[in-house]
């Protein structure tokens, strides 16, 4: 491990949790909050659909088949969107890898410099700094670099297609819960069950991505349920038209 002072500075600010955890422990929170909120996607949006059609017509068939559209449109586009997302980051950062690479290798007394600079800039007196360096260099100077300039860790660069497999997952999840529960209940009860059951899905995914970013839960709940009754709201008020009109 790296002593604190040399550890990479985000560009995003970091919660309370991730710092007191650092790296590894850190993303892995990361990865949970994602699953969280692709979860929650998952839920909302297929929430309004089924609503909404249900508003419209009273076929379970019906039901069946735009819910589960909507389960494999959400998923795949959510894993799609996270692959070419995931990919283009980690093309730049293999990219920036590979400039460092080049450097150390033609100018490394320049690189040992810069690499001194940067642990005085965060707080070592120029002796430490360059002894630090030394070491470090000594040690994996790619890595050094790597951690302490570009604030990545070469080793544990994103998989696109992890990252992938993880949102097409969290958003199924999140999407069977509606897609279930306007299908399997008797038809008078079928919007009661969905809606009380979204609603309490989306308190447990509000109340658990704001403790996993160290924030207090009570107004990400509310936040969180406002914006799913909103939607089931307006869904079930433009099927119900449209159902109404269609007669
Ligand atoms: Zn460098």
């Amino acid at each position: 491990m790296l002593p604190a002072v040399i550890q990479p500075t985000p560009d995003e600010p970091q919660s309370a949790s991730d710092e007191a955890h650092g790296g590894a422990l850190g993303s892995r929170l990361n990865w949970l909050r994602a699953a969280v909120l692709g979860a929650n996607d998952g839920i909302v949006s297929t929430a309004g659909l089924v609503v909404g059609v249900a508003g419209a017509t009273n076929s379970r068939s019906a039901l069946l088949t735009a819910g589960l559209a909507g389960l494999l449109a959400g998923s795949m586009s959510m894993a799609a969107g996270e692959y070419v997302s995931v990919s283009t980051q980690r093309d730049s950062e293999e990219a920036a890898l590979d400039v460092e690479k080049r450097w150390l290798r033609e100018r490394p007394e320049a690189e040992l410099e810069e690499l001194t600079a940067m642990l005085r800039d965060r707080g070592l007196s120029q002796k430490v700094a360059r002894e630090a360096a030394q070491q470090l260099t000594e040690r994996d100077a790619l890595t050094a670099h790597a951690r302490v300039q570009l604030g990545i860790d070469p080793d544990e660069l994103t998989n696109p297609w992890h990252a992938a497999w993880a949102s097409f997952l969290a958003f199924t999840v999140g999407a069977l819960l509606p897609l279930l529960a306007i299908v399997l209940p008797p038809a008078h009860l079928r919007l009661t069950v969905t809606v009380v059951s979204v609603l309490a899905a989306l308190v447990l995914t509000g109340c658990s991505s704001a403790r996993l970013g160290a924030a207090r839960p009570g107004r990400a709940v509310v936040r969180n349920v406002a914006g799913g009754t909103l939607a089931m709201a307006v869904t079930y008020g433009v099927g119900s038209l449209l159902g109404a009109s269609a007669v």
